[in-house]
């Protein structure tokens, strides 16, 4: 095992590393499949996904809201997690009935 550095994929200006296993031979085939960024290019990807999380808990605690569920109690990760989870929840039931009213209109249709 050893760590192995080129430019990196992304911005192509800053040098990035990986740990590469296996053989010599095959290290450099191993480490040309791989996607390696630098860090600061790491640092910007984990800030989108957070920004992107922050957002999507926003919307998930408005629409519960609006769906008129009670307010959770918990530490702010834990509701955050939980407002989350009951809103795909909902959504899903939402599709499920969606869905499966179509069906029945469909099986009618096809009666005919
Ligand atoms: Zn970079």
């Amino acid at each position: 095992m050893s760590w192995m550095y080129r430019k990196c994929d992304l911005c192509g200006k800053n040098e990035a590393r990986a740990q590469v296993q296996g053989k010599a031979s095959t290290r450099e085939y191993r480490f040309a499949q791989m996607h390696v960024i630098c860090k600061e290019c790491e640092e910007k990807a984990r800030e989108k996904m957070l920004e992107h999380r922050r957002k999507e808990n926003i919307q998930a605690k408005q629409e519960n809201e609006k769906n008129g569920l009670p307010e959770l109690i918990g530490s702010a990760k834990q509701i955050a997690w939980a407002e989350k989870i009951r809103n795909i929840k909902i959504k899903n039931n939402i599709d499920t009935e969606f869905f499966s009213s179509c069906e029945k209109s469909w099986e009618i249709i096809d009666r005919r």
